[in-house]
C-alpha cells in the first residue's frame, strides 16, 4: 500500500472536517455551514462511506486531502503530511523520497514504451497485407505519405499479440507493459494481449512532444469505433490537447487556436497548411484543457461537427471558454460537413475564407435563437434574448457584458426601451433576464437523472447494464447529466473502476458537482426496478423534447405555406404522439421489467 493509501485508510473525513466545521448528522450524512462561502443555512455535506465532501451552494467538493488543501491553502504533499499527523500515521521521509524517485523512473519507462510502440505501429503500415490495406484506407481519406509520416500514423494488427511480443523482445517487462495500458491480461491472468487490434493508430503527444497515449480507429465494424489509451501515470485524458505540441508555436504567432473534435479533422486542417489547430479527442473540452490552451492564446474558433451532438458540444465548450475569459468564435461549416470532409470537397481556400469570416459566439447564438423563435411576437423576442443571455452572463467582464447585451437587443430588434434597459441591467448583474437565478450547484439535473447517477455510482452492475442502453437511445442528449453519463460509460468500457473520491479528475468540476449531488440524495440507492422507471421518465422527456421541435418546425412550415412539408411533419408528430401515449401508460403502472 502506498503511503497515500495508508493515510487515507486511517482517516475518517468526518473527524478531519469536524475540526474545522461544526457538523451535525442528517440521515446517513453530515451537514454544516460551508467554510468556503458565506451562508446562513447549511448546504455543506460530508458522506462518511464515500469519504467525500460537497457543497450544494458553491459547488466545491473532493476527498479529505482536497479539503485540507483548500482549508489550509496547502499543496498536496503538505496536505498529506498534515492529515497524516492528525491521524497519527508516520510518513517515512525516506520512503516519501524513494516513492518520488520510483515515480520518476516509472514515468521514464512508460515514455520509452510509448515511443517504441509508436515505431512499431508505424512500421506495420507497409509490412503486411492488412497493414497495406490500412494504408490504402488512409490514402482514400486523402492522406499522403508525407502526412502519414508527419503525424506518425500507424496500424495495430488483428493478430492481438504482435505488439506485446515485439515490446517483450525489445526488453520491456510485463509489469511495465501492463502499466502502460497497451498490454492487457486475460481474465485468468495467464495470457497477455494487445489493447489495440485491427485499428488505425493516432499517437497522442504531450505538450512537449512525447508520445503518451494512442487513439485507435476501428477499420472494420468493430466497436467502439474509437478506442483510447486508458489513463496512466503519464496520461491524463482531460489535460492533453491533440496536436498542441506542434500547433503551439503557430497558436502563439497567430494569437488564436482552432478547436476541432477528432484526429482526422485536426490532421486534415493542419496538413492543409492551417497549423494552429488542436482537437479535444475522446472527451468533451475540459477546464484543464482550456487552462492549458490559455498559455498560448485566449482566442479560439470552435469548429465542431454541425450535427446535433456537435452543436451541443459547441455550446458546452462555449460555456467553459467564456467562464475562463476566452474570446470565442464559432465556425459552423455549410452542408453539415466536418472539417475533414469539407476541406476534401471544397479545398483549403474555401475553408480559410469561412474561417476568417467566422461569427463571434454571440452572433452565432443570436442567429440560432432568432431562427428558433418567432421574432414577430414580443414573447418570441424575449425567449430568444433569454436563450442568448444564459451564455452572455458567463462573460466575466461586466462592461463587456453590458455592451454585448446592447448589441443583442439591436440584433433582435428589441425596440421596447424598458426591455432594453432590463437586458443591460441583467447583463451587468450577471443574471439571465426572466428566468429565476441559476439553481444551486449540482441540482440542475432532474430527480430521475440524479437517481440514475446514484444507482450507477453505487452499483457497477447496474451501470454496465443500463449505461450502454442510455447511450444507444440518446435519452440524455442535451441534459445537464449528458457528459457525466458519457464519461461513466467510457470508463466502464475501458474497464476503469469508478472512484468517486477522484471524480474531478475524470468528470471535471461540473461532473463532480452532479455526481456528488446525486450521492447525497436521501434514502436507499435505487434498485433495478427504480432504475427502469427513471429510464422510462427520461424516454418520455426525450419524446416531449422532440415533440416541441416538431411543433416549432410545423408552425414554420405552415407560415411558409409549405403543404408537403406540413403533411410530412404532421405524420411524424402523429407517430411521436403514439410513442408518448405508450410511454405514459407504461409509466402509470408499476414496473416489473
Ligand atoms: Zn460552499
Amino acid at each position: 500500500m502506498s503511503q497515500i493509501d495508508q493515510v487515507k485508510a486511517a482517516t475518517d473525513i468526518v473527524k478531519v472536517v469536524g475540526d474545522y466545521v461544526k457538523l451535525r448528522k442528517a440521515g446517513v450524512n453530515f451537514v454544516g455551514l460551508c467554510p468556503f462561502h458565506q451562508e446562513k443555512t447549511p448546504s455543506f455535506a460530508v458522506h462518511p462511506t464515500k469519504q467525500i465532501f460537497h457543497c450544494f451552494g458553491c459547488g466545491v467538493g473532493g476527498d479529505v486531502f482536497k479539503f485540507v488543501m483548500l482549508m489550509e491553502n496547502l499543496p498536496f504533499p503538505e496536505a498529506l503530511r498534515r492529515v497524516a499527523e492528525k491521524v497519527g500515521v508516520r510518513l517515512l521521509e525516506r520512503e516519501f523520497e524513494a516513492t518520488a524517485d520510483a515515480n520518476a523512473r516509472e514515468r521514464a519507462a512508460l515514455y520509452k514504451i510509448h515511443e517504441a510502440a509508436a515505431q512499431f505501429f508505424a512500421s506495420q503500415l507497409g509490412a503486411t497485407v492488412e497493414g497495406r490495406a490500412a494504408r490504402a484506407y488512409l490514402a482514400d481519406r486523402g492522406l499522403t505519405d508525407e502526412v502519414v509520416g508527419r503525424f506518425r500514423l500507424g496500424y495495430a494488427p488483428s493478430d492481438g499479440q504482435a505488439l506485446t511480443r515485439w515490446l517483450q523482445a525489445a526488453g520491456f517487462e510485463i509489469p511495465a507493459l501492463e502499466k502502460s495500458g497497451l498490454v492487457l491480461r486475460d481474465a485468468e491472468g495467464r495470457r497477455h494481449f494487445d489493447r489495440f487490434r485491427r485499428r488505425v493508430i493516432f499517437p497522442i503527444a504531450s505538450e512537449s512532444g512525447k508520445v503518451v497515449a494512442f487513439g485507435g480507429r476501428a477499420l472494420g465494424e468493430d466497436q467502439p469505433k474509437y478506442l483510447n489509451s486508458p489513463e496512466t501515470p503519464i496520461y491524463t485524458k482531460s489535460r492533453v490537447l491533440y496536436h498542441l505540441d506542434r500547433a503551439g508555436a503557430a497558436i502563439r504567432r497567430l494569437d488564436y487556436a482552432i478547436l476541432v473534435e477528432g484526429y482526422m479533422d485536426c490532421i486534415a486542417v493542419a496538413s492543409a497548411g492551417v497549423e494552429n489547430v488542436v482537437a479535444s479527442c475522446g472527451t468533451s473540452l475540459t477546464e484543464s484543457q482550456i487552462r492549458l490552451l490559455s498559455r498560448y492564446s485566449r482566442r479560439v474558433v470552435v469548429n465542431y461537427d454541425p450535427d446535433s451532438a456537435g452543436v451541443a458540444a459547441t455550446e458546452r465548450s462555449l460555456n467553459l471558454l467564456l467562464e475562463e475569459g476566452f474570446e470565442a468564435k464559432v465556425l459552423a461549416l455549410p452542408g453539415g460537413l466536418d472539417p475533414d470532409s469539407f476541406i476534401r470537397r471544397q479545398g483549403v481556400a474555401a475553408y480559410k475564407e469561412l474561417l476568417a469570416a467566422a461569427p463571434t459566439y454571440l452572433d452565432y447564438l443570436t442567429e440560432r435563437a432568432a431562427a428558433e423563435h418567432d421574432l414577430s411576437r414580443p414573447e418570441g423576442k424575449i425567449a430568444a434574448a433569454n436563450a442568448v443571455m444564459s451564455y452572455l452572463v458567463r462573460v466575466p467582464n461586466p462592461m463587456l457584458r453590458a455592451e454585448l447585451a446592447s448589441r443583442l437587443a439591436e440584433r433582435l430588434r428589441l425596440d421596447d426601451r424598458l426591455l432594453r434597459e432590463e437586458l443591460r441591467r441583467a447583463a451587468r448583474e450577471s443574471r439571465s433576464v426572466i428566468k429565476p437565478p441559476p439553481a444551486p450547484a449540482g441540482t440542475q439535473a432532474t430527480p430521475a437523472e440524479r437517481q440514475l447517477l446514484r444507482a450507477f455510482l453505487e452499483s457497477e452492475e447496474l451501470a454496465d447494464e443500463f449505461l450502454p442502453v442510455m447511450a444507444e437511445e440518446g435519452v440524455c442528449e442535451g441534459l445537464a447529466s449528458e457528459a457525466l453519463f458519457r464519461r461513466l460509460l467510457e470508463a466502464r468500457q475501458q474497464g476503469e473502476p469508478i472512484d468517486v473520491a477522484r471524480a474531478e479528475e475524470w468528470a471535471g468540476a461540473e461532473g463532480q458537482k452532479l455526481a456528488y449531488a446525486s450521492l447525497f440524495e436521501s434514502g436507499d440507492p435505487p434498485d433495478r426496478s427504480q432504475v427502469v422507471a427513471c429510464l422510462q421518465v427520461l424516454r418520455l422527456r426525450k419524446v416531449e423534447r422532440e415533440g416541441e421541435k416538431l411543433r416549432a418546425a410545423l408552425e414554420a412550415a405552415q407560415r411558409e405555406r409549405n403543404a408537403e412539408k406540413s403533411a410530412q411533419l404532421l405524420r411524424a408528430k402523429a407517430l411521436l404522439d403514439q410513442d408518448k401515449a405508450k410511454l405514459k401508460k407504461e409509466l402509470a403502472r408499476p414496473s416489473r421489467a
